[in-house]
């Protein structure tokens, strides 16, 4: 068998219709994994989807705020109801910008209920299954925001400080039930979220924030969803078995460089 198999792996993904999570989505599907896509955006959904079935693997779109617990719940029993959940990827996310004299009350509880309540949601739907079939690997989308401070991102920062501690918390807590729990940490990766809060919090300067913006890795470029998803494999496999309680910085030096 090839490396890096995810071959009829039941995986779970968020925010699989666009960017990274989209780009993990195909990518574990290429390795075999059965891929089941949540996504507030169901037309992203349905999109990954039928790339993942041009190609011959399976898949299936759910409508999903993972904010919502209900939803969230109803999706994953349906899901878990014949099959084993073998992989949850917490990747669905959005951005905000601004100091907290510019984060308002209703800011901070959306960046709250998307960012860390869709991945407390996602987790603890996922668990009891996880639990029944003796183990499972779970992937957080963190930020390098989670460990260092980035000027104007205090809610966003705020939120993916917490998918970082409770990374280490499931990972801990669950250690003995197989259950790995890993994040990884991006620097600015190029999808359609950079895109997004470029053009709504930069108007008119949408190139020069794009150069600024890729120049802040000390690589000199911005990460692509290619090479997440790529990270996002190896961490998910069987390959990866000893790796628990871990934060992946895939940054381009961004984190130990920038002196
Ligand atoms: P993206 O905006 O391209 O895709 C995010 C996806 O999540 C979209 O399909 C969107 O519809 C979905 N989504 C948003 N809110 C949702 C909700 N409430 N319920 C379900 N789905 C929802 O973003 P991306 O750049 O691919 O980012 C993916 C993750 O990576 C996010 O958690 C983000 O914080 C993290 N991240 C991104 C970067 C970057 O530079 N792009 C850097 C560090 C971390």
């Amino acid at each position: 068998m090839s490396k890096f198999s995810l071959k009829n792996k039941v995986t779970v993904i968020t925010g699989g219709g666009s960017g990274i999570g989209k780009s993990i989505a195909l990518t574990f599907a290429a390795q075999g994994a059965i891929v089941h896509v949540l996504d507030f955006d169901f037309e992203g959904a349905q999109g990954t989807v039928s790339e993942i079935e041009e190609k011959n693997g399976i898949a299936k779109a759910y409508h999903c705020d993972v904010s919502k617990q209900e939803k969230v719940f109803e999706i994953i029993e349906e899901i878990g109801q014949n099959q084993s959940i073998n992989i949850l990827v917490n990747n669905a996310g959005i951005a905000h910008v601004g100091s907290i004299e510019q984060v308002e009350e209703s800011d901070l509880d959306l960046l709250y209920n998307v960012n860390i309540k869709g991945v407390y949601n996602c987790t603890k739907a996922c668990i009891p299954f996880m639990k029944q079939d003796k183990g499972g690997v779970i992937l957080n989308l963190a930020s390098i925001a989670s460990s260092v401070g980035i000027q104007d991102r205090f809610a966003y920062s705020m939120s993916k400080g917490a998918v970082l501690t409770m990374t280490l918390s499931v990972a801990r807590d669950f250690i003995h039930q197989k259950i790995r729990c890993n994040c990884i940490s991006p620097g600015r990766v190029h999808t359609p979220f950079v895109d997004g809060f470029i053009s709504k919090n930069y108007p008119g300067n949408e190139e020069e924030m794009f150069e600024k913006l890729s120049k802040t890795q000390p690589i000199g470029r911005m990460g692509k969803p290619q090479e997440i998803a790529d990270l996002a494999l190896f961490l998910c496999s069987d390959e990866a078995a000893f790796i628990t309680g871990c934060d992946y910085a895939i940054d381009g030096g961004f984190i130990t460089l920038n002196n």
